[in-house]
């Protein structure tokens, strides 16, 4: 059951770029859903069969949520997207997305945050609901609140299609999403505004002993802020119970304090 599917005089529609494309309602039944998808708009299977996420990249999330026994067209999910209509010209997204919060706004607010968890998957969804994060989805990868809900962002599906070497990172997400947001032993903060060092990456390949099965893992030197937020925000989700053991190295070798 759809309770707040946009209806085509709204107002809110007028200044949106894609006031004429076709609308795709939610689907669920948001007051007893578990899980509320937030995805970015309707491709042309979706379009098809008016139904979010029935596309490729629904397919390859439900390979996913199968792992977990979860099944994403079932009572448990409410299924959204960001912008309800189709997208014609990327570079009008932020518009459409300036026009189309309030619309997404109302419809999680049907939801009970007690019992239900937000997730946000890509770019246009998370510009959505945090219009004043920037920079690459995968550096908001994590869990965070909204209000009152628990939210999980992370990448869109799809960018899997097109990384299949990245998929763990999809895994690692479903399974995160279905175990819940755990207590944390933060909550731990950045409060320094001490000017950091040029970007750089680097791949590691960890010793066969390593405690994953996957023993190639991407240090990231955290030498912005946005790096360090991101680092922050792993952090806090870290498990009371946890055994593992995190490791970090500090240096200050260029810091005037
Ligand atoms: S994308 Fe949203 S704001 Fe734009 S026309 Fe569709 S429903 Fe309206």
């Amino acid at each position: 059951m759809n309770t707040n599917s946009v209806s085509v005089s709204d107002p809110r529609c007028e200044k949106c770029p894609f006031r004429n494309q076709k609308r795709v309602p939610s689907s669920g039944d948001i007051r007893k859903a578990k899980y509320i998808l937030v995805g970015e708009a309707p491709g042309r299977n979706e379009v098809v069969k008016m139904e979010p996420f029935v596309g490729e990249t629904g397919t390859l999330l439900q390979a996913f949520f199968d792992r977990v026994d979860l099944d994403l067209h079932g009572e448990d999910f409410y299924l959204m997207n960001a912008l309800s209509c189709q997208v014609r010209r990327k570079p009008s997204i932020p518009q459409a997305v300036a026009c189309c919060r309030q619309r997404v706004i109302n419809e999680i607010l049907e939801a009970d945050p007690r019992q239900t968890t937000l997730v946000v998957m890509g770019k246009v969804a998370r510009d959505t609901l945090f219009p004043k994060e920037t920079g690459g989805i995968l550096g908001s990868r994590g869990w965070r609140k909204l209000g009152k809900f628990n939210v999980y962002v992370m990448a869109h599906p799809s960018y899997y299609l097109y990384n299949p070497d990245e998929a763990p990172m999809l895994a690692k997400d479903v399974s995160r999403i279905k175990r819940g947001r755990l207590p944390q032993i933060g909550p731990f903060e950045l409060t320094t505004d001490v000017p950091l060092g040029p970007s750089e990456f680097i791949t590691v390949k960890l010793p066969p002993y390593a405690y994953d099965r996957d023993s190639t893992y991407r240090a990231t030197i955290l030498d912005t802020h946005e790096k360090l937020k991101w680092f922050i925000r792993e952090l806090n989700e870290v498990p009371l119970s946890s055994r593992d053991l995190i490791s970090f190295d500090l240096e200050t070798d260029q810091v005037d304090f």
